[in-house]
């Protein structure tokens, strides 16, 4: 039967994603069905791309995934052509009372991760400035700690995205998962566009892990923490700053004042308990509370703000990662409640969900043949001169040195919203935030895919960007 798979995956955010690429080093159908118009397009939209080494409670899942989540980062992100930025975090003490509890922080943390990440304690307010000199000097001391990284999301993304392609996987976007039946020998999936059949199903649904879950039989309590971000147009840090707090709490790191691999400041995020799975509403306490929080930490050129935005967790009950079979059927496989930090984890969760399905009968067995992804070129990577050959086309993007022949590759590779193309690569994204490039994008895209202007869309769906003049 045609639409017979091995496996098929719910969702291609980071963790079907991840998943994906192993199964696609595997003889095996994959199919990857996503209800949005592109890759990423759910929670794995907008959030820090931190790779984190310390969650608390350190004994729990996501804690141990994210650790050994993080130590993959390097070999992955190599193998795809990713950019990875190894950087430090530093938890920093503005008064005497956190400064004296440091001490106590830096023996817990040594005594729990100290064997797999560096982790030390500086007293001294100069030292520290030496370590990060974009710190404020009303800090009085910190625990440094090491083996931290950041990423652009969406190249990883991407990169994974079409790995698997590459190597076989199909996917079908805009495509709703709306029934599930599970039978002895396969599950059926109904879907908005059609039905498909698989011996398999991994529900990476992020959100709305618990809809799917529930279509199978299974409850799975979710909640909803929504937080903020704000981005500057540049950072005087070269590592992550946070502040040290006297009582962690079970449901976010706290925030921090961040970075991006492209230089830019990325304060944040604050949580908020929702109701609506789609309330990304950014507001002025949420700026107010976030700015309050980290200036005193930092002291240095931020530019302006560029943007603020909001992402929502799907916060599960018991504040861990649920990762295991149906109560039902071995067939069917949740990664549920894939909250921060899943995108450090995100590697790791795909190892785990490759054991389920030995566990499950699935025979993996590896491919002879795997053909490796080749990343694009960038201008703004490669040398001025060679750009003046012509090779790479006019510049689109003036902010962000983005040229005509990168969005025309990034419609190839599998772009078809605006988003998708700025986010694949950078172009309007910079200080004019799109102002003076959007028109261009549009008209290169309309070209490409042979569709009218005003059937473009920002995100899919109902986005439209261009009406016709009645
Ligand atoms: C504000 C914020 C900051 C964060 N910062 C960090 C950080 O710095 N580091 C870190 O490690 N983690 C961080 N995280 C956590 C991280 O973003 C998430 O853990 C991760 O993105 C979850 O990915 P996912 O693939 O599980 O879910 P998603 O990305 O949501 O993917 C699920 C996909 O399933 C699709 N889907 C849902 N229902 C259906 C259906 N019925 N039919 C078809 N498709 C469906 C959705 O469209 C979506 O694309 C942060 C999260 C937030 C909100």
């Amino acid at each position: 039967m045609d639409n017979m798979y091995d496996v098929a995956i719910i969702g291609a955010g980071i963790s079907g994603l991840f998943i994906a690429y192993e199964l696609a080093q595997k003889k095996l159908r994959v199919l990857v069905v996503d209800k949005k118009s592109e890759p990423g397009f759910g929670v794995s939209k907008a959030h820090a791309a931190i790779i984190h080494v310390v969650q608390l409670p350190f004994k729990s899942l996501k804690s141990r995934l994210a650790r050994e989540g993080n130590k993959m980062y390097d070999e992955i992100c190599r193998r795809l052509g990713v950019k990875l930025v190894r950087l430090r975090t530093l938890v920093v003490a503005r008064n005497p009372l956190h400064l004296l509890l440091l001490p106590f922080m830096y023996w817990y943390l040594k005594r729990n991760i100290g064997s797999e990440f560096p982790v030390s304690l500086v007293l001294s307010r100069k030292k520290l400035k030496k370590i990060e000199p974009g710190l404020s000097r009303r800090v009085l001391g910190g625990i440094v700690i090491g083996g931290y990284g950041i990423v652009n999301p969406f190249d990883l993304m991407y990169a994974l995205y079409e790995f698997s392609i590459q190597n076989g996987v199909d996917f079908r976007f805009n495509t709703e998962v709306t029934g599930i039946r599970v039978e002895e020998d396969y599950v059926e999936i109904i879907t908005s566009s059609g039905v498909y059949r698989s011996h398999y199903l991994i529900n990476a649904a992020g959100l709305y892990a618990d809809d799917i879950a529930r279509m199978v039989g299974d409850s799975i309590k979710i909640e909803l923490g929504k937080g903020v971000l704000i981005v500057f147009e540049k950072t005087p840090l070269r590592n992550i700053v946070a502040p040290a707090y006297l009582i962690p709490s079970p449901k976010t790191k706290g925030g921090a004042a961040m970075l991006t691999t492209e230089g830019r400041g990325i304060w944040g995020p604050n949580l908020t308990p929702i109701k609506s799975k789609e309330n990304v509403s950014v507001e002025e306490r949420d700026v107010k509370s976030i700015l309050g929080k980290f200036s005193p930490l930092i002291d240095g050129d931020l530019g302006v703000p560029l943007k603020a935005f909001a992402g929502v967790r799907p916060i599960p009950e018991g504040n861990d990662f649920v990762i295991r079979f149906s109560s039902n059927s071995k067939r069917v496989i949740h990664v549920a409640g894939i909250e921060s930090p899943g995108f450090t984890a995100a590697p790791a969760i795909a190892k785990r969900v490759l054991a389920l399905l030995s566990d499950a009968g699935l025979n993996l067995v590896k491919k002879e043949e795997i053909f490796e992804r080749i990343p694009p070129r960038r201008l703004r990577e490669i040398e001025v001169s060679e750009a003046y050959l012509g090779r790479l086309g006019k510049v689109v993007c003036i902010c962000n040195m983005v040229s005509e022949a990168e969005v025309r590759e990034a419609i190839r590779r599998g772009s078809r919203t605006l988003q998708g193309v700025m986010f694949r690569t950078g172009a309007g994204m910079g200080l004019c935030q799109g102002s003076m490039c959007v028109a261009e994008i549009l008209r290169i895209m309309s070209g490409e895919l042979k569709v009218s202007l005003e059937d473009l869309t920002l995100r899919g769906g109902g986005s439209w960007i261009v009406k016709k003049r009645e």
